[in-house]
């Protein structure tokens, strides 16, 4: 029985109609930007989050990108963050103009360290960029704790709706930071049907800021006080993720679910580190990463018998061809280094059905030998 790494179209199944239903609307209504799909969009979302603002942009790296120009984030300035993340969110500094300052992570939960974070701070220092990587936030009241007057840029890309408890109370992925980003690439716990994304804010003035620079920079349309990007959130896509939006609380524990399974059934197995979730954050698992003893053989022992896996991520940013000029070498960031060499991502989707989990334990199993 193959086991893939993901299968979308058992979820599109699930929910085919509604949101088929969802798209025709907006066929129907020939408002195809920024429609009001997008600005119901953005109200849900911003109330999952507990942000007072929402503002829906084309991807991801977008919302990352489009934060940085809301911060005044340019040539001359440093923002510091993880090499151990999806490319976008250093590429996005180079882009605005910026460096890139990386800071190793916590090898535990493989999130920025907030202490090592603190310790790069320069005069240059306009932001901090955590990301909740694998789904769980990272330890983002101690950014600002450290450090108090450099915006945090939360890169929620991989956690929207995940949760960590801080001083008592329950704060979501993004609620937190300066400017929250989301991402709603195919993948993510809360996927679209193309590129999407959305920032979050609890500031009026950033939030004023992100609508203008989405659409060329103008307040009023054809009058431009600076010059912004042509980046909506697609209204089709909108509506997409408006019929996914009220199933991706069980989504995300169906996700919880199968990570427990895994962490009981792989706990004796030498050879294998199930990943740490800490007891004040609550994981959306959009990845389920184990350490693995010969990561690459058991990735192709799995193959063979049809699971999937995949490395996220091979090659820390740090060591990247891209970023040499920034003067970085093997073992300036030990733990990243060593988590590229041992992560691998296992099948955590929320239809996996329990034979395929058995299925996949057994073959990490036989590849240890017991
Ligand atoms: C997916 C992702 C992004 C980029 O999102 P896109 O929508 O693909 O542009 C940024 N940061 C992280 C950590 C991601 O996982």
């Amino acid at each position: 029985m193959p086991v893939p790494l993901l299968d979308l179209k058992a979820q599109h199944a699930a929910i085919k109609d509604s949101v088929v239903a969802e798209m025709l609307r907006v066929v129907d209504d020939q408002a195809f930007i920024l429609g009001p799909a997008v600005e119901r969009l953005e109200r849900a979302v911003a109330q999952l989050s507990r942000a007072k603002h929402a503002i829906g942009c084309a991807s991801g790296t977008d919302a990352l990108l489009l934060a940085f120009r809301a911060l005044d984030i340019g040539r001359g300035d440093e923002v510091i963050t993880t090499p151990f993340t999806f490319f976008a969110t250093a590429g996005t500094i180079h882009n605005v103009g910026a460096t890139p300052v990386f800071a190793d992570i916590e090898p535990e939960t493989f999130n920025l360290d907030p202490a090592l974070a603190a310790a790069a701070v320069t005069a240059k220092t306009r932001a901090v960029v955590p990301v909740d990587l694998f789904g769980q936030m990272a330890e983002i009241e101690r950014f600002s704790e450290r450090m108090p007057d450099i915006p945090v840029v939360e890169d929620a890309a991989q956690s929207i709706g995940a949760r960590r408890r801080i001083r008592g109370r329950d704060v979501m992925a993004g609620e937190a930071a300066t400017i929250g980003t989301l991402s709603f690439f195919p993948t993510k716990n809360l996927g679209g049907y193309g590129d999407g994304g959305m920032m979050v804010t609890q500031d009026d003035a950033l939030a004023m800021r992100l609508r203008r620079l989405r659409i060329h920079g103008g307040a009023r349309e054809y009058f431009h006080d600076e010059v912004g990007y042509n980046s909506r959130l697609d209204t089709l896509q909108a509506a997409v993720l408006l019929a996914k939006l009220p199933h991706l609380e069980g989504w995300s524990s169906a996700r919880r679910e199968h990570a427990r399974y895994y962490d009981e059934a792989l706990a004796g197995v030498a050879g294998v580190r199930t990943p740490v979730v800490r007891a004040e954050n609550e994981s959306i698992f959009n990845q389920y990463t184990i350490r693995a003893d010969r990561r690459d053989d058991l990735a192709a022992h799995l193959k063979k018998k049809g699971i999937g896996t995949k490395v996220y991520y091979p090659l820390p940013l740090h060591l990247q061809p891209c970023f040499a000029y920034l003067g970085y070498k093997a073992g300036s960031f030990p733990e990243s280094e060593r988590a590229a060499a041992e992560v691998l991502s296992l099948p955590i989707f929320p239809e996996l059905t329990p034979a395929q989990l058995e299925e996949t334990v057994s073959g990490i199993r036989s590849f240890y030998g017991r």
